[in-house]
C-alpha cells in the first residue's frame, strides 16, 4: 500500500495477514495455528466499528492465541447438537420445534461461537437431496409446529435458495411458524437486498431473531436493513450473549437493549456463554449476570428486558436463570427493598 493511502475497507478480512494490514493484530504468525483451527471473518461494516482490537466490537471478532487452550469444562459440542440430530441438518430437542441448518457459513466468525468447531466459509451447504431428507423428516413429525433456520447464517443464502426453502417449509401442513436466527442485518447489512427481504414474506408467519451484542452494532445501515425486513411484516427479536469486555456492565446492556428497541427489535434472550473450546476470556459467571440484569430492572422499560437463559450443557434444554424476586414470604422490589406477601 503506498504511504498515505487509506486502508482498504472494501473486503472481508479473513486471515492473520489481512488483520495485520488492517492494523488489528501485531504478530500474525502468532495466530497461524488459531486461523487453521477456527474460521476468521470481519466484514467492512464491523471493521469500521473497531477502534481498538480489544474494544467491545474488536473482542468479538479478532482472534486470539488463547483460543487454542481449552478449559477442562469446555466441550466441542457444548449443547449436544450432534447427539440430537436425527438427519443431517436437523437438531431436535423440544417436542414442538426443530432447528434446520441449511449451511454453516456466517458473515463474521464470532470468537465465542458455540458452534465454532463446525462453522466456516466452505461449510455445510446441504445438498438438494439432504434438504429433501430434512423436509421428509419434518413432514413425518407432525408435532413440529415451528422450524427454526439456524446455521451458520441462513441469510447468507441467495434470495432464490432461501425463498425455496421457506416455501417448502411453509407447505408442510403442521408447520405453523418459521423462525430465522441471523447476524447478517448488523454484520453485513448490505446483504439485505429488497430481493432477500421479499424472500422473507411468507404465508406462514416468520420471525427473525437478530444476534447483536453491543449498541454500536445498530448502525444506520443495520437499522435500514431491519426496516426492509420489518416492512414485509416480519417481527424482529434480538438475541445477545453476555460477554466479558463486550457488554458486561449495566450501562452496556442498557445501551444495547435500548438500541434494539429504537430499531424496533424486542430483546428476546440474553444467553449465558456456552462452554465452547477456547472461549474462557469471554466468560461471565451466572451470579454476575443476575446482578447485571437486576441493575436494569425498574430503570429501563420492561420491553427492554430479555430472558437471561442457560442452554444446559449436555443438550438438556434452555432454562431462564435471571434474578429472583421472591424470598420466602417476601418479595424484593426493583430497588432492593423487601415487602411481605
Ligand atoms: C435454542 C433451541 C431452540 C429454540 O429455543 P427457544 O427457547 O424456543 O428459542 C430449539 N431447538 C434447539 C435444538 C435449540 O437449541
Ligand atoms: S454468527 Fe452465530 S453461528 Fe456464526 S460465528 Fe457468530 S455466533 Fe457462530
Amino acid at each position: 500500500m503506498p504511504d498515505g493511502s487509506p486502508p482498504s475497507r472494501a473486503r472481508t478480512l479473513r486471515d492473520p495477514d489481512a488483520l495485520a494490514q488492517a492494523g488489528l493484530v501485531d504478530d500474525p504468525p502468532a495466530l497461524t495455528a488459531v486461523a487453521r483451527r477456527y474460521a476468521i471473518a470481519i466484514t467492512p461494516t464491523m471493521r469500521a466499528l473497531i477502534e481498538r482490537p480489544d474494544d467491545p466490537i474488536g473482542r468479538q471478532f479478532v482472534p486470539d492465541p488463547s483460543e487454542l487452550a481449552a478449559a477442562p469444562y469446555e466441550n466441542p459440542d457444548p449443547i449436544a447438537d450432534d447427539a440430537l440430530s436425527p438427519v443431517k441438518g436437523i437438531v431436535h430437542r423440544y417436542p414442538d420445534r426443530a432447528l434446520l441448518k441449511p449451511l454453516l457459513v456466517c458473515p463474521v466468525y464470532c470468537r465465542f461461537c458455540f458452534r465454532r468447531e463446525h462453522v466456516g466459509p466452505d461449510g455445510g451447504l446441504l445438498t438438494e437431496a439432504e434438504l429433501d431428507a430434512a423436509y421428509a423428516w419434518l413432514s413425518a413429525h407432525t408435532a413440529i409446529r415451528e422450524v427454526i433456520l439456524s446455521g451458520g447464517d441462513p441469510l447468507m443464502l441467495s434470495p432464490r435458495r432461501l425463498g425455496d426453502i421457506l416455501a417448502r417449509l411453509s407447505a408442510i401442513p403442521h408447520v405453523e411458524m418459521l423462525r430465522i436466527h441471523s447476524r447478517v442485518p448488523v454484520a453485513d447489512p448490505a446483504r439485505v437486498s429488497a430481493a432477500l427481504a421479499d424472500a422473507l414474506e411468507t404465508e406462514t408467519p416468520l420471525w427473525l431473531v437478530v444476534h447483536a451484542n453491543h449498541a454500536r452494532e445498530f448502525t444506520d445501515a443495520a437499522r435500514a436493513a431491519l426496516r426492509l425486513v420489518q416492512a414485509r411484516g416480519v417481527p424482529v427479536l434480538g438475541q445477545s450473549v453476555l460477554l466479558r469486555g463486550v457488554n458486561d456492565s449495566p450501562e452496556a446492556l442498557e445501551a444495547l437493549f435500548r438500541a434494539m428497541l429504537r430499531a424496533r427489535v424486542k430483546p428476546y434472550y440474553l444467553h449465558q456463554l456456552d462452554p465452547a473450546p477456547g472461549t474462557a476470556r469471554f466468560r461471565v459467571p451466572i451470579a454476575e449476570g443476575q446482578r447485571l440484569l437486576a441493575a436494569l430492572r425498574g430503570r429501563v422499560t420492561g420491553l427492554a428486558w430479555p430472558t437471561y437463559v442457560l442452554d444446559i450443557p449436555g443438550g438438556h434444554g434452555k432454562v431462564p436463570i435471571g434474578p429472583g424476586y421472591l424470598e420466602g414470604d417476601a418479595v424484593r422490589d426493583p430497588w432492593g427493598e423487601q415487602h411481605p406477601l
